[in-house]
C-alpha cells in the first residue's frame, strides 16, 4: 500500500489524511508550526464539503461547534434588500452548510486525525524545504524548528502547505508574492445580540465598500447570544503587494471606523459592532492566477497551495476538502498502491484543476456579490422595488449559476445523496 507523505495541517491537509485514512492508505503529515493552534476567525462549510465531512462521521461535531446557517441576505449600502436565498438543509439540501471558528474547525479535524490516526502521525515543526516527485520514490527535505535537515522518502507527497506553498514557489519561481486587488479586509469575532434569524449570514454594500457578518457560535446561540464573525472591507488604489498577508496580522481600527459609522440597519448598527470591538485582524484581499499543472510525479498540490481564491462565495474551506475526496478517489482507482501514483496524481488534477480555476475567476468578478455591485451601479442612491432596477430572473440566475459552477448545485447535491 502506498505510503502518502501530506505537507501542511490547515483544513485540506487535514481532511486529506483523513479520507486517506478511512480508504487505507498510510498517511504522515508534517507541519511547519510547532504547535498547532486554533488561529482564525469564521470560515463556511458549503453542502459539497458537508457531504465529504458526514461521510467521515464529522458532521455530530462540527454542528455541535458551529451555526448551521439558514439564509443569506445580500443588502445594499442603506440595507435595502437585494436578494434572499436559504442556505443548507433550510434550503432542501441533504447536507447544511456550517459557519464556524476556523480554530475550532482545525481542532477538530486534529483530534479526529491523533484518534483515528495516531498521535505519532503528526510531525509538527517540520518546515519544508523541497520536493522531489520525478524518482521511484517522492523525497521531501525539512528544516525542523530544532535540529538538522532531514530528508524523508513516502512513495507521495501532498503539499496542502497553504497560499504560500513552499512546493508551488519551487515548481514556479518566478510567481512571486499573492495578487492583490486592491480590497482590504479586517475581520473580528465577538459576542452581540443575534441579528435576523441568529442564523443568517448578510453582506451590505458593494466591492468598494462592504460589510459581512454571520454567526459561528451553536453553545452562544442555546444562549440566545451570537457570536459573530465581522468582515469590514474598503477598497484602495492598487499598487504591488508591500507586505506578505498574515492571517494574525492586527488590524488598525482608525482604517475604516469612520467609513462604516453611519451604517445604522435596523436589524444591527455596523457603527456600534465596530466601535465595541476589541480585536481585528488585517488581511488583503488576494489569490494567484490558476495554474494548469499541480501535479509533478510524485508531488501535487492541494487546497489554498493548488488555487488560492478571494474569500467570497465560502469556497475556500469547502474547495480544499472537495480536493480531499478527489485525490482519495484517485488514489483508491488505481488500487491504492505505490505504482499508481503517478497516474492517480494526474488523474486528480485533470478533475480539479479547471472546477477550481472558474471558481478562482469567478471570485474575480464579485462571485454571488455580483448583484452587490449592480445594483449600486443602477441605483446608487437606492431604489424603491429591487425589480426595477435588478429583475428576479437577472438575481435569480446569478446566485445559480455560482452554485453551479462551485459544485453545490441542489440538484446535483440531491443526485449524490
Ligand atoms: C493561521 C491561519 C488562519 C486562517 N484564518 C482564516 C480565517 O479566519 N478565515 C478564512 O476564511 N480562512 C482562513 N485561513 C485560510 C483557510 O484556512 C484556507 O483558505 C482554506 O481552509 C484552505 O486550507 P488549506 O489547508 O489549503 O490552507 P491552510 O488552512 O492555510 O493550511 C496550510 C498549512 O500549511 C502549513 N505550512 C505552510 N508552509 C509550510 C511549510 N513550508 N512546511 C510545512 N507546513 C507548512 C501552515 O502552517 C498551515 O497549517 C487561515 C489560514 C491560516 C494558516
Amino acid at each position: 500500500m502506498a505510503h502518502i507523505m501530506i505537507i501542511g495541517a490547515g483544513i485540506g491537509g487535514l481532511t486529506t489524511a483523513l479520507c486517506l485514512h478511512a480508504r487505507g492508505l498510510e498517511v504522515e503529515i508534517y507541519e511547519a508550526t510547532s504547535e498547532i493552534a486554533p488561529l482564525g476567525v469564521g470560515i463556511n462549510l458549503l453542502p459539497h464539503a458537508c457531504q465529504i465531512l458526514d461521510e467521515l462521521h464529522l458532521l455530530d461535531v462540527l454542528l455541535a461547534d458551529g451555526i448551521e446557517t439558514q439564509e443569506l441576505i445580500f443588502f445594499n449600502k442603506f440595507g435595502q434588500q437585494i436578494w434572499q436565498e436559504p442556505r443548507g438543509i433550510a434550503a432542501g439540501y441533504p447536507w447544511p452548510q456550517i459557519s464556524i471558528h476556523r480554530g475550532n474547525l482545525q481542532m477538530s479535524l486534529l483530534a479526529q486525525v491523533e484518534q483515528r490516526i495516531g498521535q505519532d502521525r503528526i510531525h509538527t515543526g517540520m518546515v519544508l524545504q523541497c520536493v522531489v516527485g520525478d524518482g521511484d520514490v517522492a523525497r521531501a527535505t525539512f528544516k525542523p524548528k530544532q535540529g538538522d535537515v532531514l530528508e524523508i522518502e513516502a512513495s507521495g507527497i501532498i503539499a496542502a502547505d497553504g497560499i504560500h506553498s513552499t512546493a508551488r514557489a519551487q515548481f514556479y519561481p518566478d510567481e512571486g508574492m499573492p495578487l492583490w486587488n486592491g480590497a482590504v479586509m479586517w475581520r473580528g469575532l465577538m459576542e452581540t445580540e443575534p441579528f435576523l434569524t441568529g442564523r443568517s449570514m448578510f453582506m451590505a454594500g458593494h466591492q468598494e465598500q462592504k460589510f459581512v457578518a454571520y454567526p459561528v457560535g451553536q453553545s452562544e446561540f442555546e444562549q440566545g447570544r451570537s457570536l459573530t464573525n465581522w468582515i469590514a472591507e474598503l477598497r484602495f488604489p492598487i499598487t504591488d503587494l508591500l507586505e506578505r498577508e498574515d492571517w494574525n496580522r492586527a488590524g488598525n481600527f482608525a482604517a475604516f471606523t469612520e467609513q462604516f459609522s453611519s451604517w445604522e440597519f435596523p436589524w444591527l448598527s455596523i457603527g456600534q459592532l465596530i466601535e465595541d470591538a476589541q480585536t481585528c485582524y488585517e488581511f488583503p484581499m488576494v489569490d494567484r492566477d490558476p495554474i494548469e499543472r499541480w501535479s509533478f510525479g510524485r508531488v501535487t498540490l492541494l487546497g489554498d497551495a493548488a488555487h488560492p481564491m478571494y474569500p467570497i462565495g465560502s469556497n475556500g474551506a469547502s474547495q480544499a476538502i472537495l480536493d480531499a475526496a478527489a485525490i482519495t478517489r484517485a488514489l483508491v482507482s488505481v488500487g491504492g498502491g505505490a505504482d499508481g501514483i503517478v497516474a492517480a496524481f494526474e488523474h486528480y488534477q485533470a478533475e480539479r484543476q479547471p472546477a477550481t480555476a472558474a471558481v478562482v475567476r469567478a471570485n474575480r468578478g464579485n462571485g454571488p456579490e455580483q448583484v452587490m455591485q449592480l445594483a449600486e451601479q443602477r441605483a446608487p442612491h437606492g431604489f424603491t422595488d429591487i425589480n426595477d432596477i435588478l429583475p428576479l430572473a437577472e438575481r435569480s440566475q446569478i446566485a445559480a449559476r455560482y452554485k453551479q459552477l462551485a459544485g453545490f448545485s441542489k440538484e446535483a447535491l440531491s443526485q449524490a445523496k
